[in-house]
């Protein structure tokens, strides 16, 4: 019997999250406050807790993950890889194609892994509240479902085109104990300010985040929590990448390629900085591949410079690729993808060409998750269906010269919320959507005025 599924057993579940800080060539530009200058880390305590701020600042390459965490871990990890022999086969192709599965969470995607360590540490900080935004309600149900298991409330500004295409996430938040507002909403100066210039606004994470972000300025109980994007939610996501690693030793296998779908960058990081980890201590060099869409095309169309993470400037400024933070991305199915920027650790990586990015368009997408889930049976979250495509790409060029290679990619999350989606796909209502360059250069001419 050859073998499709590797397991690790529960004494396997990391210890310790891996900071690729730590083995940058470079260390991270710091982030800047409203007058253009750094930011002390401390001018971060309205929004995050301490404990938080210090792992969103620090250096160590290596952070012991608390033992309340690795306790709730266990309930999906370590997460299973498996050898995709099927779709091999249904594609001809010679290389071999591996990955990771994160769906097997309650909450169905990767998220999960940082949410229970947020909802943790503000625990552990005394905070009884949480706000948060959500696009595709992925982040939403993790960061309930965390909330939830700690004993802190979670109210989610949910991105209003995905409150309407995907109401079961919303029942699914409701079902942990989230509280859930379609965001542009009444209950903020940032959402009444943009519902007053557009009242069809459909919505976006980066107004999503300022609303999340204004009321846990405004109120003594509450913290902000994000599901992306930020060092110390990358630095969650490292648990991916270290089983992985343990699990293709297992097989005697080492990835030539990596594919991860890209939003905000913590899946993507998650999976790929442990690889990295071994090209900067002298190992094999993996080719790392971010991938994005073609409608919001941040790292391979954005500009690197100095921008917000949210609509209306209320974060700090970090150095990323961005497509500007009023950049409206279009409703297109994968919600986790729709964000103007990426994340800073990432876009430098990028920068420093020790990673690479592809966009791919929506329909391509959709074929590959159709093809996947025909020859492998778990059906992709539409953001997965990016790496997928990605990969199957690649496995083809293998086809065609005949090369060997180990590809490996993240199946992020599992699409069975997603299914209107797949619907819109079979009955041809998807488009593809190249965003104009005419308005990326728009949204990029009203970029803050700071020197990268
Ligand atoms: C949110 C999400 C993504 C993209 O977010 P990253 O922070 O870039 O990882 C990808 N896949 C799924 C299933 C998601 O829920």
């Amino acid at each position: 019997m050859k073998q499709t599924k590797i397991l690790l057993p529960e004494t396997e579940i990391p210890k310790q999250w891996y900071n690729v800080v730590a083995d940058l060539p470079t260390p991270p530009a710091p982030a800047l406050g409203p007058d253009g200058n750094p930011l002390d880390p401390s001018a971060m305590s309205p929004i995050f807790a301490d404990n938080i701020i210090e792992q969103e600042v620090s250096d160590k390459r290596w952070i012991d993950i608390p033992e309340p965490v690795r306790e709730i871990y266990q309930q999906w990890r370590p997460a299973p890889m498996f050898r995709a022999h099927r779709l091999e086969e249904a594609l001809g192709t010679p290389a071999k194609i591996y990955y990771k599965y994160e769906g097997v969470s309650a909450a169905g995607s990767h998220k999960l892994n940082s949410a229970i360590a947020q909802a943790y540490y503000n625990k552990v900080a005394g905070i009884k509240r949480l706000t948060t935004e959500t696009g595709a309600g992925q982040w939403g149900s993790s960061l309930s479902l965390a909330g939830q298991m700690f004993g802190i409330d979670v109210r989610i500004y949910m991105v209003k085109v995905s409150y309407e295409q995907k109401p079961f996430r919303r029942s699914m938040m409701q079902t942990w104990g989230g509280e859930v507002i379609a965001s542009p909403s009444n209950l903020t100066e940032s959402g009444r300010k943009i519902l007053a210039a557009d009242p069809d606004s459909r919505g976006s994470l980066g107004i999503a985040i300022s609303e999340a972000v204004e009321e846990a300025v405004s109120r003594e109980d509450t913290k902000y929590s994000l599901g992306s994007v930020l060092n110390h939610v990358l630095l969650h996501q490292t648990v991916i990448g270290l089983e992985a690693k343990k699990q293709f030793e297992m097989v005697g296998d080492y990835p030539d390629m990596i594919f991860a779908p890209c939003g905000g960058g913590s899946n993507f990081g998650g999976v790929a900085f442990p690889f990295y980890a071994d090209e900067a201590a002298g190992g094999k060099k993996v080719r790392l591949v971010a991938v994005e869409p073609t409608s919001c095309p941040s790292l391979t169309k954005g500009h690197y410079a100095y921008d917000f993470g949210d609509t209306e400037g209320f974060t700090p400024m970090m150095l990323q690729y961005t497509l500007g933070h009023d950049f409206m991305p279009p409703g297109i199915h994968a919600g986790g993808l729709r964000y103007h920027g990426a994340s800073s650790l990432v876009s430098q990586m990028y920068h420093d060409k020790l990673i690479e990015a592809v966009a791919v368009p929506q329909v391509a997408t959709f074929e590959a998750g159709v093809q996947f889930a025909r020859a492998e049976g778990i059906i992709p979250a539409p953001e997965s269906n990016h790496a997928i495509r990605a990969c199957i790409d690649e496995a083809l060029r293998c086809k065609e010269s005949g090369e060997e290679k180990t590809l490996f990619f993240n199946l992020s999350g599992h699409g069975h919320f997603d299914m209107v989606s797949y619907d819109k796909y079979f009955t041809k209502q998807l488009e593809d959507y190249e965003y104009p360059q005419s308005e990326i250069d728009a949204a990029l001419a009203r970029l803050p005025k700071v020197k990268a």
